[in-house]
C-alpha cells in the first residue's frame, strides 16, 4: 500500500492492528473484546497512547529498555545526520560509528577490548555460545564444549537461548533443547534455606555451581552464562560473597565467565554494568536493551583480548570467527549508542540511579510496613522488585490473578508497572520497577503511591 494512503485514523489504526499485528508475549483471545494498546508518543518518562491517556512508564517500554528516556531528539538528528551519510555496510568492512562506539564502551570496561556487534539480546548470547563452542574445538580437542546457566535466568528467545534459560514458563513447549547447557542452582536469599547466615547462603549458592562442575567434569565445561542480577525471573540480587565465590571457581577450574548486562548494562542499577557492583572480572559480556534505549537495535558481545585472540590463526582456514549479523553493518545503532552514552555522562545518570534506586527502595520499604502481602523487597540502582506473599512466614505467592489485578489496578491509574513472569510458585509474583535513569523523586513517588493505591484496592 502507498504509504500517504494509510489511514492515521485511530479506529482503522486499531482494526489494523487486530486484523495483522501478533502482539509479543501475550495471550490473543482478549483482543477479540477489548482492543490492544497502541502508544503514540512519549517524553521524558511518560507516554501517551492513541486514545490520547497519559501514562508515568515505570518500566521503560515494558521491558527495562529506555534508560535516557523517550523524545531525545538529540539521538534522531544524529542517526539521521549519519544515515543520510552512509546507513550500512556489512561484512568485514568497518564504519566510523562502530569504531567510535567501540573505543568508547571498552574504556568503561576495564580488562575487555573487543566490539562484536549484532542486534538483540539473543542474538549476543548466541554469540557468545559460538564463542564458546568455537574455543572448545580449536584449543580444547572439542571437549570443553558445556556451557553452564543459572535456573531463574533468561538469556533470550532462539532455541540456543531457551536451551540456556532457567525459567520453565518460557521453556514449556518449545523443546527439544540444544544440548550440552546444564543448569546450575539459583541465589535467591529470600527463598534460601533456614540456619545460614547471610555470608554462608552467598557461598553456599556459588559452591553449588561448582559442585556442577565436579559432577560433569571440569575439562568438560568452557564457559558459566549469569546475568549480573537475575531480571525478568525474580529481580535476584546476588547475595553477599556469592560472585567472590563464583569468579574463584571459574578461575580455577579455567572457565569463561560470560556475563549476561542485557538488562543490567548502561546503568541500569548505578554503575555502567551491573557486574561491577561485585568487583568480579568477565570473560565475556553482552548487552541490548540500555546500549541505545530503544532509539535503534544494537546489541554487543564484548570479549577479553585473551578470547579474541584465540580466533587469530591464518594457517587454520576455520579458526576466525565464522559468524555475521546483516543488520550489525547498520551505523544507526552504533550512532545511537555515542549519544546514548554520552546522555548518560553529561547528565549524571549513573548518579540518578543510585539516588533514585535508593529512594524508590526506602518507599518499596515503607510499603512493606503497611502491607502485609509484601514479603521481600530487592533491587539495585533503578532496578527493583517487590515480590508479594500470601503469608510471610510459609512465604506462599500471591496467586497470578491478584498480581495481575495490581498491575491493571496501577494502570488505571495513569502508572504501568511490570511483574516477572507470573506461572512459577515461589519465584515470581514479583512487582517489577524499572523507570528511565531520568527518574526523579516526584516521579517515584507517584508509582510508589499508585502500588499503594493498588494493594490496598486490590487485597483489601
Ligand atoms: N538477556 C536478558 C537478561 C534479558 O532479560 C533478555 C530480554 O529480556 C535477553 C537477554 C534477550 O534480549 P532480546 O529480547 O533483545 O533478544
Amino acid at each position: 500500500m502507498n504509504q500517504h494512503a494509510l489511514s492515521n485514523d485511530p479506529a482503522a489504526i486499531i482494526s489494523a492492528d487486530k486484523a495483522h499485528v501478533w502482539h509479543h508475549l501475550v495471550q490473543h483471545k482478549p483482543f477479540e473484546t477489548v482492543d490492544p494498546r497502541i502508544m503514540v508518543e512519549g517524553k521524558g518518562l511518560r507516554v501517551w497512547d492513541i486514545t490520547g491517556r497519559e501514562h508515568l512508564d515505570a518500566v521503560s517500554g515494558a521491558v527495562w529498555t529506555v534508560n535516557v528516556g523517550y523524545g531525545r531528539k538529540r539521538i534522531a538528528d544524529a542517526m539521521a545526520a549519519q544515515l543520510t551519510k552512509l546507513n550500512f555496510y556489512a561484512g568485514a568492512a568497518g564504519n566510523i560509528p562502530a569504531a567510535q562506539f567501540a573505543e568508547m564502551l571498552t574504556a568503561k570496561m576495564p580488562g575487555l577490548d573487543r566490539v562484536y556487534y549484532a542486534n538483540s539480546g539473543s542474538e549476543a548470547n548466541e554469540k557468545a555460545f559460538k564463542m564458546v563452542r568455537q574455543i572448545a574445538h580449536k584449543h580444547h580437542g572439542g571437549r570443553k564444549y558445556k556451557i553452564l546457566y543459572r535456573e531463574r535466568d533468561y538469556h533470550g528467545t532462539t532455541i540456543a537461548n531457551l536451551s540456556a534459560g532457567g525459567q520453565e514458563e518460557r521453556n514449556a513447549q518449545y523443546g527439544p533443547f540444544t544440548p550440552g547447557f546444564i543448569m546450575v542452582p539459583h541465589c535467591l536469599e529470600y527463598r534460601r534455606q533456614d540456619g545460614l547466615t547471610d555470608a554462608d547462603y552467598g557461598r553456599r549458592a556459588a559452591d553449588a555451581i561448582e559442585e556442577v562442575i565436579l559432577r560433569e567434569g571440569p575439562d568438560t565445561v568452557g564457559a558459566l552464562c549469569l546475568e549480573p542480577i537475575t531480571a525478568g525471573g525474580g529481580i535476584i540480587t546476588p547475595p553477599q560473597g556469592y560472585w567472590d565465590r563464583v569468579q574463584e571457581i571459574c578461575k580455577k577450574y579455567d572457565i569463561l565467565l560470560h556475563i549476561d548486562e542485557v538488562v543490567c548494562g548502561l546503568g541500569r542499577t548505578g554503575t555502567w554494568f551491573g557486574y561491577q557492583h561485585y568487583g568480579v572480572q568477565p570473560d565475556i559480556v553482552t548487552m541490548a536493551k540500555g546500549v541505545a534505549s530503544g532509539y535503534a537495535a544494537i546489541s554487543c558481545c564484548v570479549t577479553t583480548n585473551a578470547v579474541f585472540e584465540q580466533f587469530k590463526d591464518d594457517t587454520d582456514h576455520l579458526s576466525y570467527f565464522r559468524d555475521i549479523s546483516t543488520f550489525g553493518g547498520c551505523t544507526a545503532g552504533p550512532t545511537a549508542a555515542i549519544e546514548n552514552m554520552a546522555i548518560i555522562e553529561e547528565e549524571g545518570l549513573l548518579d540518578n540511579s543510585t539516588t533514585m534506586g535508593a529512594h524508590l527502595l526506602s518507599n518499596l520499604h515503607a510499603l512493606m510496613d503497611k502491607h502485609a502481602v509484601i514479603g521481600d523487597v530487592r533491587g539495585q540502582g533503578l532496578f527493583a522488585g517487590a515480590e508479594l506473599v500470601t503469608n510471610r512466614g510459609t512465604k506462599d505467592p500471591l496467586n497470578e490473578k491478584q498480581v495481575g489485578a495490581i498491575v491493571a489496578d496501577c494502570m488505571g491509574q495513569g502508572v504501568i508497572i511490570g511483574a516477572t513472569n507470573r506461572s512459577v510458585p515461589g519465584f515470581n509474583n514479583t512487582l517489577l520497577f524499572a523507570p528511565a535513569l531520568i527518574a526523579t523523586k516526584d516521579d517515584i513517588d507517584e508509582i510508589t503511591g499508585a502500588v499503594d493505591k493498588a494493594l490496598t484496592r486490590v487485597l483489601g
